[in-house]
């Protein structure tokens, strides 16, 4: 009986050992889901706080490129917010403003600021363009200014129209000399034609120095639109090298070796001098060959028989580059010629006689050595002494794994 009591008696306190047991398990079984919760917010933040991170170095890095391309662009850019800040300015902008003396210090001159804080605070994507002269010490710019509203700011593109009045002018001289040089030996090859239809009239002889003339006429007409498209691929920027190691010295040796027969009929000597150091650039070999090939044709092509073409190399390593020379012992250039040279279409008019040509080869020459190779082309001459023609490019460099 007293053990039934002692029993009833524990059963509250059995109770609250089990509730409390109960409670305690239910209690840690809480915290530890709070504290798993709490874990993977955690985790969660980081994992945000990572992924935000990355976003945000992308954006600068995106950011930078995009500084960097504008940076890059031959066209002259600005951005201005609302309150006439200048947000933006890439070198050209610079160039034209700082350099043409009509930006002081960094307040924008007050006609482009007035159109372009104007078109800050128009809605999104409105465009504008006004054409605007600025003149300050003396100093005088036509502009043509193209603004567009972005983001609450205006982004301008400023066009020199002094500049592009000059190209226009350019390319109209050379439409009009192009056609002129194209209409020649299509003129000649034309009057040939003409002659040779009346062909019971003419000798045998004088048919064949007609075909002859016709030909090489032709030949003449193909090489300049081969050249004129060159030129304009280059210019325009479509045509792109493909840079490998280039040993000068054999590319020379090759390129005199084909030209022997041509040099031979000519009675002209043609000589590679031993390179006593290594004459390896990086760039285009069949570029860098029709340019050889070029300077080495001009040399055999004025100089009179008899004479001497040589070829010689060598290294500037201050300015990390290979230096050719073609020597020759022909006329040599007249001073006032001298400037004139890598002209398109220009030809000295005393020497027309003594080969036909373009007037195009030294042009390309010079844009495939300074355009595309980041050379230099030049000549060194003295009338009646013969004529130095050099081009320099860059070296290989260092530590290039051989192709
Ligand atoms: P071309 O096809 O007329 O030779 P180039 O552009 O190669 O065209 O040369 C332009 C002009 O430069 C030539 O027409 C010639 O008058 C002059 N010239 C070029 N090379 C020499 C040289 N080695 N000696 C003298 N004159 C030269």
């Amino acid at each position: 009986m007293s053990m039934s009591i002692a029993a009833i008696a524990c059963v509250p306190m059995f109770s609250v050992g089990v509730f409390g047991l109960i409670f305690n398990m239910r209690r840690s079984a809480v915290q530890r889901a709070m504290r798993e919760e709490l874990a993977s917010q955690r985790e969660i933040e980081a994992r945000n706080r990572a992924s935000l991170e990355r976003s945000k170095r992308a954006t600068e890095v995106a950011a930078d490129q995009f500084r960097a391309m504008l940076e890059q662009l031959p066209q002259a850019v600005i951005a201005v917010d609302q309150s006439k800040e200048i947000v933006l300015m890439n070198a050209a902008a610079q160039s034209m403003l700082h350099e043409g003396r009509l930006l002081r210090s960094s307040a924008l001159p007050s006609e482009i600021a007035a159109l372009l804080t104007a078109t800050a605070a128009a809605s999104e994507g409105t465009r504008r363009s006004r054409e605007v002269t600025l003149s300050m010490h003396e100093a005088t710019l036509a502009l043509r200014v193209e603004c567009v509203a972005s983001g609450g700011l205006a982004i301008a593109v400023l066009f020199d129209l002094a500049g592009e009045r000059d190209a226009e002018r350019r390319m109209g001289e050379f439409v009009a000399k192009a056609s002129h040089e194209l209409r020649t030996p299509l003129a000649s090859i034309r009057a040939y034609a003409e002659m040779l239809e009346d062909a019971d009239m003419i000798a045998e002889s004088e048919r064949r120095q007609l075909c002859a003339t016709m030909l090489s006429e032709s030949d003449r007409l193909a090489r300049m639109v081969d050249q004129m498209l060159s030129i304009s691929r280059i210019e325009s920027g479509i045509a792109r090298i493909s840079a490998a190691r280039v040993d000068l010295f054999a590319l020379a040796t090759e390129a005199v070796d084909a030209m022997r027969g041509e040099a031979s009929t000519k009675d002209i000597t043609l000589i590679v001098q031993p390179c006593a150091v290594s004459a390896t650039a990086e760039g285009d070999r069949d570029m860098l060959q029709q340019v050889l090939v070029n300077l080495i044709s001009n040399g055999i092509k004025y100089t009179p028989a008899g004479g001497t073409v040589t070829l010689s190399m060598d290294t500037d390593h201050l300015a990390r580059s290979v230096v050719v020379h073609v020597t020759d012992t022909g006329p040599g250039i007249p001073l006032e010629a001298k400037g004139r040279l890598f002209e398109k279409f220009y030809r000295i008019e005393n020497y027309r006689r003594l080969a036909k040509g373009t007037g195009l080869g030294l042009n390309l020459c010079r844009s495939v050595i300074e355009q595309l190779h980041g050379g230099q082309i030049g000549v060194e001459s003295t009338l009646g002494m013969g004529s130095r023609f050099w081009f320099s490019v860059p070296m290989e460099r260092v530590g290039r794994v051989a192709a």
